[in-house]
């Protein structure tokens, strides 16, 4: 094994909108206190996007933002309330979006997972995890080489394009049988190719020829309607499940729901050489500002980073500083009186992230 942790691991991080900077704050807190007991060499720089970088640089996504996260060894990108930025031609890019197309980052991993005892909504407890294509479907600003997915050819017609590629479809498939193998090795593919026959069908062929490649890995298909009752029904049967980008954006938001809170949803947006870790949820603007936000799914985000670069660099610690902010998370979110308020408990943003950080030193010693 390569150990290559002498040197600096260069953590880009964008605070993002709403409840972003609270949430990122916590997050923040929680990687010092593991950069100190695993010493892992982390350099975080801040680098601001959204709303904050438009005040000051008239732009959401200044260029220099996406040239410091293709620097850097992986990205913290806080929620953006992308709804509320002007036309691109006034300064508005969608970091979310314009990031994972710039830095190719095909595979967004999302897992459901019941933490801490906290009972999930339905159904027994649940841990799968979700493998949704990243870069192409239906999402108009990824869909078109030049030009917008989404256009109106007259004022009473509006027509959106869904790209659906072979290359795409098979690396996604790829990661998610991988993944599997790693795991309880299931895989189910979700799809609605009784519809879309030509683009859910190419989806699926993809999907099939790479099941093939691993007969070891039990395989599945899902429609995706049949699939959100079977969620609801029991989540809990389901190890990875690989789909098409908004599927696959619709379906986590739901299985992470019903495996207890949107606020625990962790995600990793993951490339060939880059990663970025970001909740699923949006930027709350409803709690925003009150210390209420739940900062567990970036904590957890921040995690699955650590984790990925471990396995990246050959390094031992990352995987053990991932593990243990883990195992703080669940530690944490087991006692009530240390919840967050969408899980009934009383601890603000900020106390949360000082209690999973407190947890991970004390484990140590
Ligand atoms: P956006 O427009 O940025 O997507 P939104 O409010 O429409 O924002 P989400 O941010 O995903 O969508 O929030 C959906 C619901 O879940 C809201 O009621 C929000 O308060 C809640 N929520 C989201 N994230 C968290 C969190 N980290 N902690 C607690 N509640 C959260």
């Amino acid at each position: 094994m390569t150990n290559t942790s002498s040197t600096p691991i260069r953590l880009v991080v964008m605070e993002g909108d709403g409840i972003g900077p609270e949430i990122t704050a916590a997050t923040l807190a929680v990687l010092r206190a593991a950069d100190r007991v695993f010493r892992l060499g982390l350099k975080l720089s801040p680098v601001a996007i959204g709303l904050a970088a438009l005040r000051t640089q008239g732009n959401t996504l200044p260029d220099a933002a996406v040239a410091a996260a293709k620097a850097a060894d992986g990205v913290i990108l806080g929620p953006v309330s992308h709804n509320d930025y002007p036309p691109a031609a006034q300064g508005g890019r969608n970091p979310s979006g314009e990031l994972r197309r710039q830095l190719d980052l095909f595979a967004n991993i999302r897992p459901a997972k019941s933490r801490g005892g906290f009972p999930p909504r339905c159904g027994a407890p649940v841990d799968l995890v979700i493998v949704r294509e990243n870069t192409e479907g239906f999402y108009a600003d990824r869909s078109m080489f030049l030009g917008s997915g989404e256009f109106m050819p007259t004022a009473d017609l509006a027509l959106s394009v869904r790209k659906i590629t072979r290359a795409g479809s098979l690396r996604i498939a790829e990661a998610a049988f991988a993944l599997a193998q790693r795991r309880r090795g299931e895989v189910t593919a979700v799809h609605k190719a009784n519809v879309l026959r030509v683009s859910e069908g190419l989806f699926l062929e993809c999907v099939r020829a790479v099941a093939a490649r691993f007969p070891a890995v039990r395989y599945e298909e899902k429609i995706i309607d049949a699939m959100a009752a079977l969620l609801v029904r029991d989540a809990s049967a389901f190890d990875v499940v690989v789909t098409t980008n908004m599927f696959g954006d619709i379906l986590s938001d739901l299985a992470a729901e019903i495996a207890g809170s949107l606020g625990l949803a962790a995600s990793l947006n993951a490339g060939a050489p880059h990663a970025l870790a970001q909740a699923q949820h949006g930027s709350a603007p409803d709690i925003a500002g009150q210390d209420r936000a739940n900062p567990a799914s970036l904590i957890g985000s921040a995690a699955m980073l650590l984790a990925w670069l471990g396995e990246r660099r050959g390094e031992d610690r990352l995987a053990r500083a991932a593990a243990a902010i883990e195992d703080a998370l669940e530690r944490a979110i087991a006692k009530p009186e240390w919840r967050t308020p969408d899980l009934g408990g009383p601890l603000g943003t900020k106390a949360f992230g000082a209690r999973v950080a407190a947890l991970l030193e004390e484990a140590a010693r």
